[in-house]
């Protein structure tokens, strides 16, 4: 038997599963749905959920102290290497700051202020570079279209590539080497 939460939401088609590293299991479901129902749902997934389970236990909160030193690192590194970059392939931007953001790796406003999380100092160069790279192409798209993609591929040709790298890194975790 798996302990779940349930949210009713009106309005809702169909089921949806997630499992979060806080919260555990949690089941979304219209309001109709009955508790059987639910129930079976939940018990239909229960090698998904394990499986998802073991993914998350893999990552390990970061701690005060590796932040500060991230922080550190990244006003000393970013900038410098955003500029850098900017040079070689030609955009402008305004200026670059390094913040702690709890949801993105990077973005850039709409006047071209670059603003990069200081986690990206725990990624591989060439994730950090890439990143950066992609903000600055918003700098010329402010979308994700295929302007943007075909510009983006265009100074940097495994653009696609790393992006899905991406995804196995998780904003305020560590992972465990296995
Ligand atoms: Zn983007």
């Amino acid at each position: 038997m798996v302990v779940y939460t349930l949210i009713r939401v009106p309005k809702l088609r169909r089921m949806s599963l997630r499992v979060q590293s806080q919260r555990g299991v949690v089941v979304h479901a219209p309001m109709r749905t009955s508790e059987n129902v639910i129930d079976s749902f939940v018990e239909k997934n229960i090698d998904w959920i394990q499986k998802q389970r073991k993914k998350q236990s893999a990552y390990i909160p970061l701690t005060r102290l590796e932040l500060e030193d991230l922080a550190r690192r990244a006003k000393k590194t970013l900038p410098e290497r955003t500029r850098v970059l900017a040079e070689r392939l030609g955009f402008d931007y305004s200026h670059v700051t390094c913040r702690h953001q709890k949801t993105r790796w990077g973005s850039c406003s709409h006047r071209n202020a670059i603003s990069l999380n200081i986690e990206l100092m725990r990624l591989p160069q060439k994730l950090r570079d890439y990143i950066i790279i992609h903000e600055l192409t918003h700098t010329v798209h402010k979308h994700h279209q295929a302007a943007f993609w075909n510009h983006l591929e265009r100074v940097c040709p495994w653009a696609l590539e790393l992006d899905r790298e991406m995804t196995k890194w998780k904003i305020g975790y560590a992972m465990k080497e296995e």
